[in-house]
């Protein structure tokens, strides 16, 4: 008696809380009943009496032809329990498009999980790692992956791209062997989202992305951010000649400590072998931080190596003098600067820091260029995006697929529109 009343107050209460968060026009829920293994939930769909099925085609109602076998649409669970909605799909004998599988709101047809569930999912994804999320909802990383694919996707189609006035491409590896991927930012002041990601770092990778924009979108771009990476220079030329091409600082102080590193890591080795003291030795971050972001004891490691006359150190000033070099206003007094910087450096007898003057020689005028976008463009956008980028692709998204990648950066970065629903379940 007890069990048979459950029943009907689980097929009362359920029926009104779906039609009141999960409408739609034209059916009707009809039972709800547990399934057979007492872990889900099945509510029947029926399609509302009179009312005509919706061609998938052509998105017009059209007359009836046949109905197919039920199916089990997965809905967001409850209490625990997994949510079957169960409905016998009906084809159409449309005049246009002949006889096609009908048009149902709830599920885009190619997916069991319903759209609602699959947006709620993607949205647990993105505070969650996907594993995560699937172990939270009892499902499986698949349709986790499914569910943000299909979000982003839609996301993807429906965004506008109208006026993007300012542009960052960025390089991150994401594997080992040197597997990079292409990202383009848009970075304008006061909107900033990734705008597309790209397979490798190539001349093609980076085009992709200004065929997708169109000409016409490409022509009204007035600044572009960049590394020195040539392929990506190339690009900016051929594609974006009317922006003005700015290096990005971000990736010139980052290129500047892997120099320093490599002549630290150099010297240490070669005291080692000589047998000096390892005077060196534990002193990599004290070189490679920021001076203000040293702890005390770093300082004190720092002040007693600066006594000596090493190669380490005089690379260590040479790049802590060229922090001067983004303080300017002028562009004229930064040029000056930077040619007396590169001229001492090139004196230095230091290999990879003549290296660096040299690049910083070849790209003085975009290097400049920086002082003639008024630094409107940080470098702390362009680095933050790209913080962003890595903790995104860090959280292990199982496979470590190029496509993966994308949907979780889209997802997480590309500040994508989302369908809409009815009733907001997250
Ligand atoms: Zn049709």
């Amino acid at each position: 008696m007890q069990a048979f009343a459950l029943k009907i107050v689980l097929t009362m209460e359920l029926l009104t809380i779906l039609n009141q968060c999960h409408h739609h026009r034209g059916f009707v829920y009809q039972h709800a009943r547990f399934g057979a293994d007492k872990k889900s939930i099945e509510v029947d769909v029926r399609p509302r009496q009179g009312s005509a099925a919706v061609c998938s085609g052509c998105h017009r109602p059209a007359p009836g032809y046949d109905h197919l076998p039920e199916r089990r649409f997965e809905f967001i669970p409850l209490w625990g329990f997994l949510v079957f909605l169960l409905y016998r799909m009906r084809r159409v004998d449309c005049r246009d498009c002949g006889v096609v599988v009908e048009q149902v709101p709830w599920s885009d047809g190619k997916h069991q999980l319903t759209r609602a569930y699959m947006l709620f999912l993607a949205r647990w994804a993105r505070k969650l790692s996907w594993k995560e999320t699937a172990e939270s909802f009892h499902t499986s990383w698949d349709k986790v992956c499914d569910a943000v694919e299909s979000v982003v996707t839609w996301g993807l189609e429906h965004r506008t791209l109208a006026s993007i006035r300012a542009i960052g491409v960025d390089e991150i590896q994401y594997a080992k062997g040197h597997k990079y991927l292409t990202l383009v930012y848009q970075i304008d002041p006061g909107f900033t989202r990734l705008l597309w990601v790209g397979k490798e770092r190539t001349l093609e990778s980076f085009q992709g992305f200004f065929t997708v924009i169109g000409e016409q979108l490409a022509s009204q771009i007035e600044f572009v951010c960049s590394d020195m990476w040539q392929p990506y220079l190339e690009v900016i030329r051929q594609k974006c000649s009317q922006a003005l091409h700015i290096l990005d600082r971000f990736h010139i102080v980052a290129k500047m400590n892997k120099a320093l590193d490599e002549v630290r890591a150099a010297e240490s080795r070669k005291m080692a072998q000589d047998g000096h003291p390892p005077l060196l030795k534990k002193s990599r971050w004290c070189v490679l931080k920021r001076k203000q972001n040293l702890t005390s004891q770093q300082k004190f490691r720092l002040r007693d190596l600066l006594r000596y006359n090493l190669q380490t150190v005089r690379a260590y000033l040479l790049k802590e003098d060229f922090q001067q070099f983004w303080e300017y206003h002028s562009p004229t007094w930064a040029a000056m600067f930077l040619d007396f910087w590169c001229y001492q450096t090139m004196r230095s007898r230091i290999d990879p820091m003549k290296k660096i003057a040299r690049t910083l020689r070849t790209h003085r005028a975009l290097l400049l260029n920086y002082f003639k976008a008024r630094k409107q463009f940080s470098s702390g956008v362009i680095e933050g995006l790209n913080n962003k980028a890595k903790v995104t692709m860090r959280r292990s998204y199982g496979f470590r697929t190029f496509r993966i990648l994308e949907l979780a950066l889209y997802r997480s970065l590309g500040k994508l529109p989302e369908p809409e629903l009815t009733h907001e379940f997250f």
